[in-house]
């Protein structure tokens, strides 16, 4: 089979994890159907275009089901069929120009999300605002997404875009339950007001993703370009990555997980607000691939 690792490193081993306490939530999705129960749009759409097979895309001409990774294109299915997600954030991927495009799932969240993705092949990047824009890689100051709307507030407010200062998050391990108004303030209110007052002035614009191996990974990351940007780190999630590899940790994300597991952290520790599936159809294209490629181990006898 192929080296296929195109997985996205998320989780720092030689971070302290006990510090990251997991919560109910998560030891529920890290149990054995981490795609179960999500709201998913229907997909029979996907069911007749796998029963009639490869088509070629009309753009390129490659042999493709579903859609065109390389042209970001549907191929055999049409774009009412599909559903389109609105994300809260502007999402930016960055993928190495050597890696095989039909390896990444970074293209699902492109075309599910049309209007708040942009995919970049490295070196073609562009200046990000570094008050403005994070990127998820578990370097050594990374923070994590409950963190990190505070941290670019420190940073526009110092000036600071040194990722060698001190690390914001362990001031804030104590700040964090302060409320932020004073008592001279009657207009601050109930915490809850505070919290989305809070939300109102968000100042996170943008979030980049490095989608390729991991020795690409670090190799891009320390891109001067990006070296400036606050680096978050999602929580120990387990991937459902069908191509796994040996010795990879099976903590390494496929691209699409990392999007949808930030934005889900993102949707509830930085809106405040409850999640109800917001964007599980981040997933339609790759939980329905999970299940095809499990049915074929089945029927194989290999599980
Ligand atoms: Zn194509």
């Amino acid at each position: 089979m192929s080296s296929l690792d195109r997985h996205h490193p998320l989780y720092s081993s030689c971070r302290d994890k006990s510090a990251v306490p997991v919560d109910s939530s998560d030891v529920h999705e890290l149990g054995e159907q981490p795609l179960q129960g999500l709201k998913l749009a229907s997909q029979a759409v996907l069911d007749t275009a796998q029963q009639r097979g490869r088509l070629k895309c009309s753009k390129c001409g490659g042999s493709r089901m579903f859609f065109c990774y390389t042209c970001c294109s549907l191929v055999g299915v049409n774009t009412q069929d599909i559903p389109v997600i609105k994300l809260p954030v502007k999402i930016d991927i960055i993928k190495h120009p050597n890696e095989t495009d039909g390896k990444s799932t970074a293209v699902h969240a492109k075309i599910l999300a049309p209007n708040d993705v942009t995919m970049y092949t490295y070196p073609c990047i562009p200046e990000f605002e570094k008050d403005e824009v994070v990127l998820v890689f578990p370097g050594p100051g990374a923070v994590s997404v409950q963190d990190m709307i505070q941290c670019l507030r420190d940073r526009s407010n110092n000036g600071s875009v040194d990722p060698f200062d001190e690390p914001c998050v362990k001031r804030l391990k104590s700040e964090v339950q302060t409320p932020t108004h004073t008592a001279k303030d009657p207009q601050s209110g109930t915490p809850d007001e505070a919290k989305s007052s809070e939300s109102s002035v968000n100042p996170l614009r943008r979030v980049v993703f490095i989608d390729s191996t991991w020795n690409q990974t670090n190799k891009i990351s320390t891109d001067e370009r990006l070296q400036g940007l606050l680096q978050v780190e999602l929580k120990m999630r387990k991937t459902c990555f069908w191509r796994s590899q040996k010795g990879k940790p099976d903590t390494y994300l496929a691209t699409i997980e990392a999007i949808y597991y930030f934005l889900k952290d993102f949707h509830q520790h930085c809106l405040g607000q409850e999640y109800s599936g917001e964007y599980d159809n981040l997933l339609f294209f790759y939980s329905y691939l999970h299940q095809l490629i499990n049915k074929a181990k089945t029927s194989a006898g290999k599980c």
